[in-house]
């Protein structure tokens, strides 16, 4: 089984996907996360990538293409795995329908998360996240117990660079221009599966599971 999360920043594909591998048992692949873990590594990928990140670009696709697909070859995501973050441009997309041909994956569902822009960026400009295990907090409505301390994993809680407010609006600004038209590219493929994620995490997870025919075990 392949999914992926589909949608802009601060739609809450991290915090779904999260929940989701847990009930579905299958491995998480966010590229945001592989990408800030190389730039906390000091890789050539990291260092690429950070001046992308820190403007609200998109990393190039050429290095989003490779690092999925020498991600995908592991032994772990033999039986399906889930997208978080990829792909982001038609190219991604067409460049994992040519890894699928050789693994015998295929895409079962892209769960497009629907916003609005109002509380998208009340989202990402209060988000907190523990920089250890990525666990999501916010500023007002999901505080940690111990000020900038994760709940989960006592790792430390900090503000994203780019969630600071002059680069939100460029991420929300690339979503539109080089993102949304990956929605109609699975759309035309009827993959597509759009989910109201405004509310709680826990409504909007009984929402997937719905969409995505997986009751609650
Ligand atoms: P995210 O954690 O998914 O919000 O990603 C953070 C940043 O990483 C994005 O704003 C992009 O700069 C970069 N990034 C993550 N995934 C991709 C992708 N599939 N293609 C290009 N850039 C990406």
């Amino acid at each position: 089984m392949v999914i992926a999360l589909f949608g802009p920043p601060g739609s809450g594909k991290g915090t779904q996907a999260k929940a989701l591998v847990k009930h579905l048992r299958i491995p998480q692949l966010s590229t945001g996360d592989m990408l800030r873990e190389s730039i906390k590594q000091g890789t050539p990928l990291g260092v690429k990538a950070k001046g992308f990140m820190d403007k609200g670009d998109l990393v190039p696709d050429s290095l989003m293409i490779d690092l999925i697909k020498d991600r995908i070859t592991g032994p772990d995501c033999k039986n399906g795995f889930m997208l978080d973050g990829f792909p982001r441009t038609v190219a991604q997309a067409e460049a994992l329908d040519q890894m699928f041909l050789q693994s015998g994956l295929k895409m079962e569902s892209v769960l497009s998360f629907q916003v609005n822009k109002l509380e998208l960026v009340d989202r990402l400009s209060g988000r907190l996240v523990c920089t250890n295990c990525g666990a999501s907090y916010h500023e007002k409505t999901k505080m940690t117990q111990m000020p900038n301390i994760c709940d989960i994993c006592q790792g430390p809680v900090v503000k994203r660079d780019d969630d600071k407010s002059e680069v939100v609006e460029a991420r929300l600004t690339t979503f539109k221009e080089s993102t949304a038209p990956v929605e109609e590219f699975y759309r035309s493929k009827g993959v597509l599966k759009e989910i109201n994620a405004e509310g709680s995490e826990q409504e909007v997870f009984q929402r997937i599971l719905a969409a995505i025919g997986r009751g609650a075990k």
